[in-house]
This record gives C-alpha cells, sequence and structure tokens, in this order.
C-alpha cells in the first residue's frame, strides 16, 4: 500500500517533470520555426525591395545614357566649331533642366578645357585633364558611359557623381568628354523612398567595389571601396543573391539581398538589421514563453499538490493500517483471554469443555479411547497458609508448566479445570499410555521440589492424579462420564495416600 502510493507519487513528479519539459521543447521549437519563417519572408520582401532599387537606379542611369548619346552624337556628326558650340549650348541647359537627375552637362575638349556647358561658360576655369573620368576616356577606346565615384564639383561645390562618354574626332582620335552630373542627394531621395526601418541600409557600388551612394548617409563613404569583403565577393559570384552578416561598413548585423543592374555596370544592395526583422517575433516569443511558463508552473504546482495529497493519504494509511494491526492484536488478545486462564495461561475450563466434547464425539465416530487425566495439588490449602497466596499463585504457575510439558502428543490438551485442579485430555490413548502420561506428569511436579512442609511425607509440592479412559458409546458418547470417572479416581488417588496415580476401573475392566 505505502509502496503502491510511493510509486503513484514519483509517477505524479516524473509526469510533471516530462510535460513542463515537453512545453519548453514546444516552446523552444516553435519560436525557431516562428524565426525562420520571419527570417524567410523578410528575405523575400528585401529581394523585391532589391529589384525594385535596382530598376529605379538603371532607369536614372540610363536616361542619363541617353542624353550623353545625343550630345556626343550631335558633336561628332560636325566640327565643333564656336557657333556649333554657341548653338548647342541652351540645348544642355533644357536637358539639364528637363532630365531631373541631371545637375549639369559639360563637353570639354582632348585638353580637358571647357568647351560648353549647361552652366554659363566662365572664362579661366581650370582644367579638369586631372579627373578620373577624363583620364579613363582619353587612354580608353571605349565609348560607353562611364559612371565615376562621387567627387565635389569644382563648378557647384556639392557631392556629384559624374557619368562621361568619350568624344571621338572624324580619325576616331580622343577628341574630349562629355560629362553629366548627379548630385549624391538626388539619388539619396531615390533612396529615402524605401522603407527599411531605423537600422536597414541601402548601398549602390560601382562593379569594382567603390560606394556610389549609400543611406544610411555619412560623407567618408563616398568613394569607399568594399572590394576584398566578404560580401563583395559574393556579389561578384552572382548577378543577385543574400548574405546575412555583419556590415563591412557599419558593423550592423544585417540581412543583405543584393542585385546588379540591367543595364549598368553597378550593384544595389538593400540589408535590413536582424533585429529589427525579429522585433515583432521576439515579442511574441517572448509572450508564448510567458504563458508556457505559467503552465509549468501550474503544472508544477498542481502536482506538488497531488504529491502532497498522496503522501499524505500514505501516512493516514498509515496510521489507520497500525490502528488496524493493533485491533487485530487486541481480538487475538481478547480471544485468548476468553479461553485461557489468566495465571497459568492454560485453557480454561470452558475451552477444555468443548474440546473434549469435540474429542469425544470424535472418539466415538472411530471408535478410539480418549482419556482424561484429573490433578489436584496435595493439600493447597496448607501451602497458602504457610507460604502466602502470591506464592500459592506462583506454584500454581509452576505446577501448570510441568503438568503442561507432560503432555508431549499434538492431540493433547492441559487445562486449568478449577482452584488447584487441572485436568489433561488424551485423545486415542488407552489406558496403559493414559496411566504412563498421568505418572510422568505426577513425577514431573515432584520433580520440581517445590518446598511444601505441610505435605508430608514428600514435604515438597505433589499432585495426586486420576485417570479415566474410554472409547465413548456411539449413542450416548456422554463426555460427563469421563469425568465423573476420573474424580472418582482422583478421590481414590486422595484417600489412598496422595502423590498418587489412581486409573478408574483398574483389575475390573479394561479398554
Ligand atoms: P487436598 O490435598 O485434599 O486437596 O487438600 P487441599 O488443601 O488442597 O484441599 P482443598 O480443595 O480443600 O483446598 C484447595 C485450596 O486451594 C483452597 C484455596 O485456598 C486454594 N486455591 C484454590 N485456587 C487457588 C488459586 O488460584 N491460588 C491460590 N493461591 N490458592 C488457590
Ligand atoms: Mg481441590
Ligand atoms: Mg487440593
Amino acid at each position: 500500500m505505502a509502496r503502491r502510493l510511493g510509486r503513484l507519487s514519483t509517477a505524479t513528479t516524473l509526469f510533471v517533470v516530462f510535460v513542463c519539459v515537453a512545453l519548453l521543447a514546444l516552446d523552444a521549437l516553435l519560436a525557431v520555426r516562428a524565426r525562420d519563417a520571419e527570417l524567410r519572408q523578410a528575405d523575400v520582401a528585401t529581394a523585391n525591395l532589391a529589384r525594385s532599387v535596382a530598376q529605379q537606379m538603371d532607369s536614372m542611369t540610363s536616361e542619363v545614357e541617353h542624353v550623353l548619346g545625343y550630345v556626343v552624337y550631335e558633336l561628332e556628326r560636325q566640327e565643333a566649331t564656336d557657333d556649333i558650340l554657341a548653338q548647342l549650348q541652351p540645348l544642355l541647359v533644357t536637358q539639364a533642366a528637363s532630365v531631373r537627375q541631371i545637375h549639369d552637362l559639360f563637353v570639354y575638349d582632348a585638353d580637358g578645357r571647357w568647351l560648353v556647358s549647361s552652366q554659363p561658360v566662365v572664362e579661366g576655369r581650370p582644367s579638369n585633364r586631372d579627373r578620373d573620368y577624363f583620364i579613363h576616356h582619353r587612354d580608353s577606346p571605349s565609348r560607353r558611359m562611364r559612371i565615376g565615384t562621387p567627387i565635389v564639383s569644382r563648378s557647384t561645390g556639392v557631392w556629384i557623381i559624374p557619368l562621361s562618354r568619350r568624344l571621338d574626332d572624324a580619325e576616331g582620335r580622343f577628341a574630349g568628354v562629355v560629362l553629366a552630373t548627379v548630385q549624391v542627394d538626388h539619388v539619396l531621395e531615390m533612396m529615402a523612398g524605401f522603407d527599411i526601418g531605423r537600422r536597414g541600409a541601402i548601398g549602390l557600388f560601382r562593379d569594382s567595389g567603390e560606394i556610389v551612394a549609400r543611406r544610411p548617409y555619412a560623407e567618408q563613404d563616398l568613394g569607399r571601396s568594399i572590394a576584398g569583403s566578404t560580401l563583395y565577393e559574393q556579389m561578384r559570384q552572382a548577378a543577385s543573391g543574400g548574405i546575412a552578416m555583419r556590415s563591412p561598413i557599419d558593423q550592423v548585423l544585417r540581412r543583405i539581398r543584393y542585385r546588379q543592374l540591367a543595364n549598368q555596370p553597378l550593384r544595389v544592395t538593400v540589408a535590413l538589421a536582424e533585429d529589427e526583422l525579429l522585433s515583432e517575433w521576439r515579442t511574441a516569443t517572448y509572450v508564448q514563453t510567458g504563458v508556457i511558463l505559467l503552465m509549468c508552473a501550474l503544472t508544477t504546482l498542481a502536482g506538488t499538490f497531488l504529491v502532497r495529497a498522496i503522501r499524505h493519504r500514505g501516512r493516514v494509511e498509515a496510521r489507520l493500517y497500525r490502528a488496524r494491526r493493533e485491533l487485530r492484536h487486541a481480538n487475538a488478545r481478547l480471544r485468548h483471554m476468553a479461553q485461557h486462564d489468566g495465571l497459568t495461561d492454560l485453557p480454561n475450563r470452558r475451552s477444555f469443555d468443548e474440546h473434549l466434547a469435540r474429542t469425544v464425539a470424535q472418539a466415538a465416530r472411530g471408535r478410539r479411547p480418549v482419556a482424561v487425566v484429573m490433578m489436584d495439588v496435595d493439600h493447597f490449602k496448607r501451602y497458602n497458609d504457610r507460604y502466602g497466596h502470591p506464592a500459592g499463585d506462583r506454584c500454581l504457575q509452576a505446577v501448570a508448566r510441568a503438568v503442561d510439558a507432560a503432555a508431549r502428543r499434538p492431540g493433547d490438551i492441559v487445562a486449568r479445570y478449577g482452584g488447584e485442579e487441572l485436568v489433561a485430555l488424551l485423545p486415542d490413548t488407552d489406558r496403559d499410555g493414559a496411566r504412563t502420561v498421568a505418572e510422568a506428569m505426577r513425577r514431573a511436579v515432584e520433580e520440581q521440589a517445590i518446598e511444601h512442609a505441610g505435605n508430608p511425607p514428600a514435604g515438597r509440592v505433589t499432585i495426586s492424579v486420576g485417570v479415566a479412559v474410554q472409547i465413548p458409546d456411539p449413542e450416548t458418547h456422554d463426555a460427563a462420564v469421563l469425568l465423573r470417572d476420573a474424580d472418582a479416581a482422583l478421590y481414590r488417588a486422595k484417600s489412598g495416600g496422595r502423590n498418587r496415580v489412581e486409573v478408574h476401573g483398574d483389575a475390573s475392566r479394561s479398554p
């Protein structure tokens, strides 16, 4: 019972632990999966954003390329005389004004001198032959538009991106450069139109790795090269793709999507800060984890109550068990007391009478002899008188022990018949056997050698014994006859001098 409850409380504890672990595992699993889903979704959105930015940049630059193509065509078609140049000037002004992104348009001759521009030509301007784009076009026969890294305009002092083309003369020799400038601010304005969160970034790079424009804006970033960085190496591998990394520019952990422009040697990157992307997920996960922790706490609480209740019940049951056992013992004691004599602990007279009736009935059925042995302590009244009643009691106990020990067969019983009288019932015992047992009892008492001065000639405690043996009549099988006969034999033993055995009917008939 206690073990069963112990197992139950262990099982409850294990169950609670299992439920809590399972809930927490589930929480972790759900959180990880939600995070993956969130990031996947963000990557798709970022890729779309990168595509839009690339398209805008592409059309913006392609429009400029178109204008440059037009001016180059006009200048290569005819000799660039002063007249022609004078006609071209308002055209450049119109173009610069109508194409929003173009800040200014310039034409330089083969020595880097201003020929004409959308600004009024001011004499004595420094030559632009030292500019990168100029050197590039002078040295390269390519007729494609070049997009340079941002520089500070010598004419307006603002940050501009130079977009330029080479001019050839009729023989295909270098004849100058046509330049369109785009304000970095204009590109930044375009970038500002995209929602990239507070810590997102949009970058516009040349194929060779230099930054053309970047949001968030920092002047020192312009023209800086990311060549050699992981991001750059990745971008060189594919026209578009993605990577999650710390930005080489500002160290923020971002999920970056990059894309090459369809028509220009430029690449854009759109990068969203991972902690911003995950902020909603984080809140949801906190709530979810909170709820699950609460559930764990409630389960633990319930489990604790249950275990306590089980233990309490265990204690109650143990007490109940003890009480029942004590009651059983008390019952057994009561039953024993009802059937035994308090002084000698031998069966009492009532118990003996029941035994006797049963044994006589059985003997009658089986036609087997039964013997009854009656014993009485000799001159016991004198013993009490001389040694006192308590000593008399102790003497009776000793006599009972001696007599009881002499009855050895399993069916034999010795009982206290009353006062200082004992009786033995010996089933399946004939006269000789009964006489032998009776004699052994008498001797056993005598051999205890308990002093009894009032009992001459022995001077010690003795008993007189009367024996009756009978094969009971199956019709009557009257136990009273046996008792009466044994009593009569005892009487004879007393009157014959005490401390002796008399067998009823000796020398007259023998069963
Ligand atoms: P006899 O040899 O003729 O049997 O003499 P007796 O004195 O034994 O005869 P009697 O039967 O007259 O005396 C029995 C005495 O046994 C009476 C009583 O004082 C004593 N007696 C009976 N039961 C108890 C008992 O439980 N304890 C004690 N101490 N004495 C008992
Ligand atoms: Mg007596
Ligand atoms: Mg007596």
